[in-house]
């Protein structure tokens, strides 16, 4: 018991049984499977592929201050919210799995290359602080006091001590180990022994209906779980799912971005002791220093065609703006370029919660738990989504957040499910 399923059920055998099924393994999916267990029940996650999506990608920057945009005051809201979950979170994760995340404290610096940036910088700067949000000016001696390794030619810099960073990657791992050796601790979890911890490695095709309400999960596979409550969390292809409720729109577009990963050499170490989030020339750039002596520098934004390809524009964008602030980046060695597409919303908010029916049908679709469309955000506002989610599992929703409603894109849902394309 405990460790994932090694292979997928099929058609044939009986149905796996769980108090919640979730489709997506990334970190948002992780993260709500991992909250729902700690709460008492029994978890499956459904993923061919855990942890390959945008989470793959991601620099893993807990930062609601310098992510803060005009007229996204409902945004900055669970941003901040979640940010006040992390640590709590991170020991939780830390204590189930005793393994790190490499959730770290590190505060961050925001670096303006030339005059312009300076005053874009300083113009969001207003904006944080009417938000109450604490965003310092340091002078350029002052950074360089801190961060050796800076230019010179900086035009400004701006202290950010309340935006935080965690790897991704670690997170998902230790996610995986706090979930599977709590599933081997769950008496019940197992179906007829078909089940062996909680992990399922296959992809769900659809949502297994009955009557109004999501009965559990279709696997591409042909084999089946039934659950009391389905929780969709496969970021982009949310939308692609089978048996979702006619009407529901799920308006997710890839958001491609270009993120690179390098050594430092032992001479150089640490290149920087903050997240440096710069401006170059009105471009933004950032770089993230790992506890493992490697940075990793981000993150161009691209819509183009749904592929995971490197853009060597981008490549060459980002190493050229890192090195403008941070001239020693020239030296470092270059071990890996990844591209993800970040799951974006129309107005850049997650869509999260249950899916209402129409006003006189009341209620909402049973056994239904939308989470998807996490965008730029989805590593810093996994806790908070975590927490939702079980909120709703235990049947109360925090009026708070329901500017996030899945349904907010949609014509009148209906309880009746779209056709299931894929399953045998
Ligand atoms: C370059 C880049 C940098 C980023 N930096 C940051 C950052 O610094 N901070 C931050 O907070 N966010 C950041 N993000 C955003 C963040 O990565 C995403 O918001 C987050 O990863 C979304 O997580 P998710 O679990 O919803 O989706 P994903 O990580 O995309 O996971 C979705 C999962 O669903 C699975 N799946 C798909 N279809 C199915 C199916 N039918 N059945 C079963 N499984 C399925 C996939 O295999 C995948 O594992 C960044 C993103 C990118 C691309």
């Amino acid at each position: 018991m405990g460790s994932p399923l090694n292979s997928s059920p099929r058609s044939a055998d009986p149905p796996i049984q769980a108090d919640v099924a979730v489709i997506g393994g990334g970190v948002v999916g992780h993260g709500i499977a991992w909250e729902a267990q700690r709460s008492g029940r029994s978890v499956v996650l459904v993923d061919d592929a855990p942890g390959s999506g945008a989470s793959w990608a991601a620099a893993g920057m807990l930062a609601p201050v310098s992510e803060l945009h005009y007229q996204e005051e409902d945004l900055l809201e669970l941003m901040l919210e979640s940010s006040s979950l992390w640590p709590g979170f991170a020991a939780g994760v830390a204590a189930a799995s005793g393994s790190d995340s490499g959730y770290l404290t590190t505060p961050t610096l925001a670096v303006g290359a030339d005059a312009a940036d300076r005053a874009a910088l300083m113009d969001l700067r207003a904006v944080q602080q009417a938000n109450g949000l604490a965003v310092e000016p340091l002078t350029v001696r002052e950074a360089r006091r801190r961060e050796p390794l800076l230019s010179p030619g900086i035009a400004c810099a701006l202290d950010t001590p309340a935006d935080h960073q965690v790897d991704p990657r670690r997170l998902v791992a230790s996610l995986r180990l706090a979930l599977a050796g709590a599933a081997a601790r769950t008496p019940g979890l197992a179906v007829d022994g078909a089940v062996e911890g909680y992990s399922i490695p296959d992809r769900a095709a659809g949502l297994l209906r009955e009557g109004g309400a999501v009965a559990g999960v279709l696997l591409a596979g042909g084999g089946r779980i039934r659950a009391t409550e389905t929780v969709v969390a496969n970021g982009l292809r949310a939308g692609e799912l089978g048996g979702l409720p006619e009407g529901l729109r799920l308006p997710l577009r890839p958001v491609h971005g270009d993120i690179l990963r390098l050594a430092v050499p032992q001479h150089l170490r640490p290149l920087v002791t903050a997240t440096v989030r710069g401006m170059v020339h009105g471009i933004p750039v950032y770089i993230v220093p790992r506890q493992d002596g490697t940075v990793v520098i981000g993150a161009t934004q691209r819509e183009d065609a749904l592929s995971d390809a490197v853009s060597a524009g981008g490549v060459y964008q980002l190493l050229r703006d890192a090195q403008a602030l941070v001239p020693a980046v020239a030296e470092l060695e270059l071990l890996e370029c990844t591209a993800r597409a970040r799951p974006g919303t129309p107005d850049n908010g997650p869509l999260l919660g249950r899916v209402p029916l129409p006003a006189g049908a009341g209620g909402h679709i049973p056994g239904l738990i939308i989470a998807t469309g996490f965008f730029r955000h989805g590593v810093l506002l996994t806790p908070a989504a975590a927490a939702i989610c079980r909120d709703l599992l235990d049947g109360k929703a925090d009026p708070r957040w329901s500017a996030f409603r899945p349904d907010r894109f949609s014509r009148p849902v209906t309880a009746a499910g779209t056709h299931t394309k894929e399953t045998a």
